[in-house]
């Protein structure tokens, strides 16, 4: 059952089980997986039946109500029940957190879209969101492919018509006029 917390979280796919608050006063979200499909091999599809351990993943998150929060993820890794698979076993992701990454999806499109569409330098962006900025670098990189055309336009001879020359000329009459 989807409870309050998970919903103010909005992490789908992940659920709230419980906040602490640690000694400097940052909650901490203790997440588990909420999402059956988090359990199929994302090589061959299959629902894993087999447990081959359990880990903790720590992604970094976006502040919730203004407050920084820190998350942790119990996670499984199963073993894949496809004998033919050559995927021997996986660990449990969703899209907000994918596989090896250390920060929420949400949080890396903010980041990135902080430099490529809000003007922010990358050392800013990094500083804002709490992040180092080689992964504020790679985001950056990431945002600008999906949103930048593969092919500049080309771009056409600029010719001297285009280039304002003197003091423009205000027609206050006409403007009166209309
Ligand atoms: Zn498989």
């Amino acid at each position: 059952m989807v409870n309050d917390t998970t919903r103010l979280l909005g992490l789908d796919g992940l659920a709230a089980e419980r906040v602490e608050v640690d000694a400097a006063g940052v909650p901490v979200v203790d997440l588990s997986t909420g999402c059956d499909q988090a359990r199929c091999c994302p090589q061959c599809g299959q629902r894993a039946l087999r447990v081959k351990q359990w880990t903790t993943t720590r992604p970094q998150d976006l502040p919730v109500s203004g407050r920084s929060v820190r998350l942790r993820w119990r996670k499984r890794r199963w073993y894949c029940p496809t004998p033919a698979c050559p995927r021997k076993s996986f660990t449990e992701q969703v899209a907000q957190v994918p596989a090896r990454s250390r920060l929420t999806t949400r949080l890396r499109q903010a980041a990135g879209a902080a430099v490529a569409d809000a003007g922010r330098t990358i050392v800013q962006a990094a500083w804002d969101h709490g992040v180092s900025w080689p992964v504020v670098a790679d985001v950056f990189t990431a945002h600008a492919k999906a949103v930048l055309p593969d092919e500049p336009e080309p771009v056409t001879v600029l010719g001297i018509d285009e280039v304002r020359r003197g003091k423009p000329h205000w027609n206050w009459d006409a403007q009166a006029d209309s």
